[in-house]
């Protein structure tokens, strides 16, 4: 596990997974503007800690990461912390990872991607074992609270090619799905998902 660069796409509706050691800046690029990407992290060394939104959310105090602030793990130590953000700094720690269930409620029929099959995929590919499925964070997502503690579910806000960096705070798998929901507008009015890319130097 080399303290390389590198560089991908996240392709649209599918997910993509890569290794960042401690101190590595991981970069994810709305290419378009108009993706959410799902985002995990696992303890390189032990997958079986890893970023927990409900941890972070405790930690922070809030429920929107913003420059400066760490996210942690179900250990509650910090695994990322935002270092840079172009984006309006519009992002979601609420909602549960897309999955086939989710799909099937909203009638959909036969196999939909999603974003859990996503992360499993992924991580079966970095050869990693997966504990479940944590929570994500779900990058470029709008999901205001509205009165009385309800939330809506918004096109994203931010523009082509804003990003937000994260430096790794400890050797970390990372997993990124360009969520593939295209019967609730949250990946743009269009409905319709696309491409993401990553950078870790
Ligand atoms: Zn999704």
């Amino acid at each position: 596990m080399s303290q390389s660069s590198k560089k991908g796409t996240i392709p649209a509706r599918k997910g993509k997974g890569a290794f960042a050691a401690k101190g590595q800046i991981i970069r994810v690029i709305n290419t378009h503007g108009q993706q959410v990407v799902d985002t995990w992290a696992f303890n390189a060394h032990d997958t079986s800690e890893f970023l927990s939104m409900e941890h972070s959310r405790v930690a922070m105090g809030k429920i929107i990461p913003e420059v400066g602030d760490s996210l942690v793990t179900n250990k509650r130590r910090p695994i990322l912390t935002i270092v840079e953000d172009t984006t309006p700094g519009i992002h979601d720690t609420l909602l549960a990872a897309c999955d086939r269930y989710r799909y099937e409620l909203l009638g959909a029929k036969g196999y939909h991607d999603n974003c859990t099959d996503n992360l499993a995929s992924a991580m079966k590919e970095l050869g990693a074992k997966l504990p479940e499925t944590p929570s994500p964070l779900n990058l470029f997502m709008n999901i205001p609270v509205l009165e009385k503690g309800r939330v809506d579910f918004r096109p994203p806000v931010s523009q082509p090619d804003q990003y937000i960096a994260l430096r790794a705070e400890m050797d970390l798998f990372v997993v990124f799905s360009a969520c593939p929901q295209d019967m609730v507008p949250i990946n743009g009015i269009a409905c319709i998902p696309t491409d993401a890319e990553f950078a870790i130097e």
